[in-house]
């Protein structure tokens, strides 16, 4: 980063400062992760400058030759990773590829079914204060106080509501997610099925996850959650017209030009995810994450619905004394970042919580393994045993820093 240090040090110490924090902290915010240094090069690169508008040989400006390529690279690998036909690389995030969805296939105040936000589902799955709930006509499926989607509830609510659109995927939901039970209530009742796998595209890729394909009919996910990529989004599809339909929803009616360089850096990504280590890493986000589980259980934590199929859990403190809002500050304190999240049985306000989210893929990709998690799910069992004793805390900050810094991010000369 030799430029930026001499064109604008106030930036660059930033960027100093925010690698030692990555550094020296435990990143356990399930939707995080570590990219490879090869993507955050291609993301750097000369196509930031392009303006490539359009698709591949359908462009509306000059000199997208190598854009094209490019892009053509990253759909290829997209689909040959997903096992699907159609892949629309462009969204700029997972939320406008989830826009997209909605955009392009029903229209304004349609009713679509998604899971609760409070119950695990993302804001762009009808929430009131999003797009999705504000232009259509949102209804919510959840969890029940076991923590698992009850499938038969789900569908005795769509035969209620009669949707349009059914979604299907989470943000905070600990379970595998069964895609065919997904395709029955919507034939039943006639709905589009939408699968967002924005959390466990990575596991997806690995195998480690059942696919949504064949089961819905359109698919989007994030590329910077498990599947550690760059920060951005993905819309895929095996029926063509609505490839077609999610084409003109990004382009032209959502996004203009593309992010090549981000793009660029998605196909970088997705060579990742089709190497044989891919298999090997989401393998082991899924055994850390599980670990995690185990030791918060035998210190006597309730962990919703009894551990975890996928890459994080959810920690309840319901008819405990701690709040969630407490155990991210004091979990804080000691140097593992985690994020506060509404649980079964909630009491308290979405701004307190009564839960915690802890997810294990940015260690995993760290070259953390089961042994360094069981150290630290006792490490967060000390913090919330005696959640007032910072001196506690700030003991075990020291001590993990010490763990963080033996598994190194990215060398200086590589970020
Ligand atoms: C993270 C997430 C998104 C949105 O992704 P952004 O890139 O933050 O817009 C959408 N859906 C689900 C299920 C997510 O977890």
């Amino acid at each position: 980063m030799s430029f930026l240090k001499e064109y604008d040090s106030e930036i660059f110490d930033l960027c100093e400062l925010e690698l030692e924090r990555q550094t020296d902290h435990l990143e356990m915010i399930a939707s995080e992760n570590f990219t490879l240094p090869a993507v955050m090069e291609a993301m750097g690169s000369v196509f930031t400058n392009k303006y490539a508008e359009g698709y591949p040989a359908k462009r509306y400006y000059g000199g997208c030759e190598y854009a094209d390529k490019v892009e053509q690279l990253a759909i290829d690998r997209a689909c040959k990773l997903f096992s699907c036909k159609f892949a629309n690389v462009q969204p700029h995030s997972g939320s406008q590829a989830n826009g997209a969805v909605y955009a392009g296939l029903i229209k304004a105040g349609d009713k679509i079914l998604g899971m609760d936000l409070s119950h695990g589902g993302h804001l762009t799955h009808g929430s009131k204060p999003s797009f999705s709930g504000k232009n259509y006509s949102p209804f919510y499926y959840g969890v029940e106080l076991d923590g698992r989607i009850n499938y038969q509830r789900v569908m005795d609510i769509a035969k209620i509501v009669q949707p349009k659109i059914i979604v299907c995927g989470a943000s905070a939901y600990a379970r595998e997610i069964d895609f065919k039970k997904f395709r029955e209530i919507a034939d039943e009742v006639g709905a589009i099925l939408f699968a967002d796998i924005a959390h466990i595209a990575g596991l997806v890729a690995a195998g480690e996850h059942p696919s949504p394909f064949p089961y819905a009919d359109v698919v989007t996910t994030t590329t910077h959650k498990t599947l550690a990529g760059p920060r951005g989004g993905m819309i895929m599809t095996n029926d063509e017209d609505i490839a077609k339909k999610m084409n003109s929803a990004i382009f032209p009616a959502l996004q203009g030009g593309p992010l090549v360089h981000v793009i660029a850096a998605k196909a970088v990504g997705f060579k990742y995810n089709l190497s044989p280590e891919w298999k090997d890493y989401a393998k082991q986000v899924k055994a850390n994450a599980k670990i995690l589980g185990e030791v918060l259980i035998k210190r006597g934590y309730d962990v919703v619905s009894g551990g975890t199929d996928n890459h994080l859990i959810l920690v309840s403190f319901v008819g405990s004394d701690i709040s969630g809002k407490e155990a991210d500050a004091a979990l804080g304190n000691a140097g593992i970042t985690i994020n506060k999240n509404t649980v079964p049985g909630e009491t308290r306000s979405p701004f307190v919580t009564s839960g915690i989210r802890v997810g294990s893929p940015a260690l995993t990709s760290r070259g953390m393994k089961e042994k360094e998690f069981k150290l630290i799910a006792n490490k967060m069992a000390d913090v919330l045993d005696d959640i007032n004793n910072t001196k506690l805390q700030a003991e075990i900050k020291e001590e993990l820093k010490i763990l963080a810094q033996n598994f190194i991010i990215y060398n200086q000369s590589t970020y």
